[in-house]
């Protein structure tokens, strides 16, 4: 039986680990709008791997990735994909302290420390008004272009093709496939499309199939504040719990971030002066820093879906038609599960874990919002 034509639509993390999932026994053909790949969300991330983050089904796939990220960074061509880094979780207020105090109750790795061990992890934190800290060992730094790098060179390897500067602007129905045009007046066909199309899923879902997934596009902001101390390497990423300000060692110098939401439209996004100004503010109110300047700041998307679980699935109106969005603040730490996941899905239609499958399940976020 001949392979199914599928043309994936988007190449960042999601496009090309799915795809290197399909392309054992499908002719894939990946068409990345930009000129190259991983400039939008999966180039501009934190690059962290925290197991206890998001909503249940993230947690779910993100564990189940760990074993995955091992096994890949034992290849020969693959340097280590998770390195260890630690988190350290401040909070500044009872409410944050006690929704602390239940997150180490329930978690594996996370343990609550005191001001003495927080000053040896961090020695610049002011602990004089925490209210409640807790360390997680398991918290690792991810090599996001290793692990990128190698699904794309695994779906070349396979046999499949990735086409840049290949903007998807049309698709429609022909006979039992598609017919879909790009902004360069090239024409594709395929049997299957799959919407890897991160924060312009909806776009891209609207022009296939007439409906979208209600994603929500967040603009995430990420600066590199010059130190007039030395910044430790081995120093975790500290945090405040409520997600108003994170840091981490970023080559010398601090990778900081407001852990800002503010809601756009999809494109390319830049970082907005005032955001930086806040989180250098926040780090300041919390460290004995005294930070005054960036080296650098951007901004990316985070798209997520109104429950924040992935939508993976054939899509409700148009089953040629599969969604594989609303990765959020978390599709590089869950990209190996999800990947798995997501082609046991494209192939068969099923998962074993029922729970998960209806978690992710692209009907359910319309559902959910229209009761
Ligand atoms: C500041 C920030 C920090 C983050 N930190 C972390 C973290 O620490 N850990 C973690 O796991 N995750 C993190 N994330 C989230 C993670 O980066 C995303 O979940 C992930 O990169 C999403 O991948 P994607 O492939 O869905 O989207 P993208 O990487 O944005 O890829 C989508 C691609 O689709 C293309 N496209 C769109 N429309 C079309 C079209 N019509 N035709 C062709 N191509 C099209 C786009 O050009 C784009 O390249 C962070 C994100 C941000 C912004």
């Amino acid at each position: 039986m001949a392979r199914q034509r599928i043309l994936i639509i988007g190449g960042g993390m999601a496009g090309v680990s799915l795809g290197s999932e399909l392309a054992v026994d499908h002719d894939v053909v990946l068409l990345e709008a930009e000129s190259s790949l991983a400039v939008h969300s999966t180039g501009r991330s934190a690059a962290l791997f925290l197991a206890d983050y998001g909503p249940p089904p993230v947690r779910e796939l993100t564990r189940r990735s760990e074993p995955e990220f091992a096994r890949l960074s034992a290849l020969p061509d693959v340097p280590p994909l998770l390195t260890p880094r630690g988190g350290l979780f401040t909070t500044w207020d009872e409410p944050s302290a006690a929704a602390l105090t239940a997150a180490v109750a329930s978690s594996p790795s996370m343990v609550a420390v005191t001001a003495d061990r927080v000053r040896e992890l961090c020695p610049v934190l002011r602990t004089d008004e925490l209210a409640g800290c807790a360390f997680d060992a398991d918290v690792r730094d991810i090599d996001v272009a290793a692990l990128h790098g190698h699904y794309a060179g695994t779906l070349r390897r396979r046999g499949g093709r990735i086409t840049t500067g290949a903007r998807v602007v049309a698709a429609d129905r022909v006979g039992a496939g598609w017919e879909v045009r790009t902004a360069d007046g090239r024409t594709w066909h395929a049997d299957a499309l799959v919407n890897a199309a991160g924060a312009w899923g909806d776009q891209v879902a609207e022009l296939c199939a007439g409906v979208g997934h209600r994603l929500s596009p967040r603009r995430r902001t990420v600066a590199i504040a010059r130190s007039r101390v030395p910044i430790p390497a081995q120093w975790p990423v500290v945090a405040d719990f409520a997600e108003a300000w994170y840091f981490k060692p970023e080559s010398g110098a601090l990778l900081l971030s407001p852990g800002d939401e503010t809601e756009v439209p999809p494109g390319d996004v830049e970082s907005d002066p005032l955001d930086v100004a806040l989180v250098l503010e926040r780090v300041n109110a919390a460290t004995t820093l005294d930070l005054r300047s960036v080296r650098t700041s951007w901004a990316g998307l985070r798209t997520f879906a109104p429950d924040r679980a992935p939508v993976v699935g054939p899509h409700p109106e148009e089953p040629t038609l599969f969604s594989f969005v609303g990765q959020g603040g978390y599709g590089i730490q869950m990209a190996p599960a999800l990947a798995g996941v997501g082609a046991r899905l494209f192939r068969t239609g099923t998962l074993d874990d029922a729970v998960l499958a209806a978690a992710i399940d692209p009907g359910r976020a319309r559902t959910a919002l229209d009761r």
